[in-house]
């Protein structure tokens, strides 16, 4: 039993997919990583379900093209503010 978060675990997948190769962000720190995860995640509507049946069905319906675009496109803009305004001192300085 468990309480899930089904766009949590759609936004962190899409996340590796989108940007786990090396290069892509400017800093893929864990600090810059749950940054952007965090600002995504809360211009998404969560959906919560409470059994991993459950969680494996409702993620199934949620493999749309609408959605994957949402969760790109909300990814895309916290990587721009994160890499615009990481909470450390830049790579380097
Ligand atoms: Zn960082």
């Amino acid at each position: 039993m468990g309480l899930y978060n089904v766009t949590e675990a759609l936004v962190k997948e899409a996340f590796h997919a989108a940007y786990e190769e090396p290069g892509r962000l400017q800093c893929a720190c864990a600090r810059c990583t749950e940054d952007i995860l965090a600002l995504a995640l809360n211009h998404l509507r969560p959906h919560y379900v409470s059994t991993e049946a459950g969680f494996a069905y409702v993620k199934a319906q949620y493999f749309n093209p609408q959605l994957q675009s949402d969760i790109l496109r909300e990814l895309a803009v916290a990587v721009q503010i994160v890499e615009a305004h990481p909470r450390h001192p830049a790579v380097g300085e």
